[in-house]
């Protein structure tokens, strides 16, 4: 039926993914495509989604948005089944850097990797929730400044090269790429919407260099070649040891420029594509996996910033970005 919705969520299995499908399927009117590089965690997830009897249908179909054989797949399964895709909601996303342990670090303890996450997150969440959170690891901390501080706690993230560019390749071309595929079946909607998952690590205050900085808010010039020297000049950056060097953001530093060339890249298909609405949202910082379960937000709480941005009513923004469901500055 055609007044029915079809959405895709990526990395639907868990955290905030698994209730933007939770949510969609809840409102009525959505079938969802909940998406999963692994089956065996997709078909659970919608078992547990199923069980708990919502009005809407959730489907499963596989998806790693690394992979283009498996892109094709879904898209091919969109055109045969529903001929249209209405609702895109680019969640997927891997953090690019590891929380760890030194081994001959013995006050290494879970909880100072905990506190190394909300640190780093502490860079742009209100000081006080940090000083809440942790209380008793903030004693040991009085009398350094922010930069210090970051030192000290990042002391537990391991950045690799390997990392860096596993994260850009997933966060950044997995999902380019979904979105090239999955183009035509949301121009076959009559009201085709693409949310892309980002965050307030891809805020351009991150940023250092000025230069660069103004050239990736001039969204009227930006192109997608240019996007993508810039990712290369970001890598041989980092494998030459000269991240801060040339002002790209620091701590998680992978992770933040995946976000940033996200946002740049929403706005440049937002230009492109007028017919469609084309967003970015940062849901809010939530306990999940991926900031190994510290946050204020619940997973659900995260993911109904960006159901909102999903839903907003026709003729409502494009190429813009949304923190906590609210239109916000790049
Ligand atoms: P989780 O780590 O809990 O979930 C990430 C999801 O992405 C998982 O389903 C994971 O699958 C999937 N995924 C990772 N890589 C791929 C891939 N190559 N192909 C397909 N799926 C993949 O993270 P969150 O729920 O916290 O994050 C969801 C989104 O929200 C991300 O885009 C994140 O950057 C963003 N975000 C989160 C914030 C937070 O505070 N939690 C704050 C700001 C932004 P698998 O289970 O197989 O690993």
């Amino acid at each position: 039926p055609s007044n029915t919705r079809i959405a895709v969520v990526t990395g639907g299995n868990k955290g905030i993914g698994l209730e933007v499908c939770r949510q969609l399927a809840t409102g009525g009117g959505v079938t969802v495509l909940l998406t999963a590089r692994d089956e065996t965690r997709g078909e659970a997830a919608v078992e547990k989604l199923r069980e708990a009897g919502l009005s809407g249908d959730v489907i499963f179909h596989q998806l790693e948005i690394t992979d283009d054989p498996s892109i094709a797949r879904l898209a091919e399964f969109l055109r045969a089944r529903f001929g249209k895709l209405d609702i895109l909601i680019n969640n997927a996303a891997v953090g690019a850097g590891e929380y760890v342990q030194d081994p001959s670090d013995s006050s290494a303890t879970e909880e100072k990797v905990r506190f190394t996450c909300i640190f780093g997150f502490s860079e742009i969440i209100d000081e006080k929730l940090v000083y809440s959170m942790l209380s008793a690891c903030v004693q040991q901390l009085r009398g350094l400044d922010q930069r210090q501080r970051l030192e000290v706690m990042f002391s537990g993230v391991r950045e690799t090269y390997d990392a860096a560019r596993e994260g850009i390749k997933t966060n950044y071309y997995g999902t380019k790429n979904v979105i090239e595929a999955l183009l035509p079946l949301l121009k076959a909607s009559s009201d085709g919407r693409i949310v892309n998952v980002s965050s307030e690590f891809g805020l351009l205050r991150l940023i250092n260099n000025e230069e660069l900085k103004l050239e990736l808010d001039d969204a009227e010039k930006l192109t997608e070649e240019r996007l993508d020297e810039l990712l290369a000049a970001y890598l041989r950056d980092f494998a030459a040891g000269e991240v801060e060097a040339r002002g790209w953001p620091l701590y998680f530093s992978a992770y933040k420029v995946s976000k940033v060339m996200l946002n740049a890249y929403t706005r440049i298909l937002a230009r492109r594509h007028p017919e469609l609405r084309i967003n970015c949202a940062h849901p809010g910082y939530a306990h999940t996996d991926m900031t190994i379960q510290t946050g204020p937000l619940t997973p659900q709480e995260g993911a109904s910033n960006l159901v909102k941005v999903a839903l907003l009513p026709e003729g409502g923004p494009t190429g813009a970005y949304f923190a906590m469901g609210e239109e916000a500055p790049f």
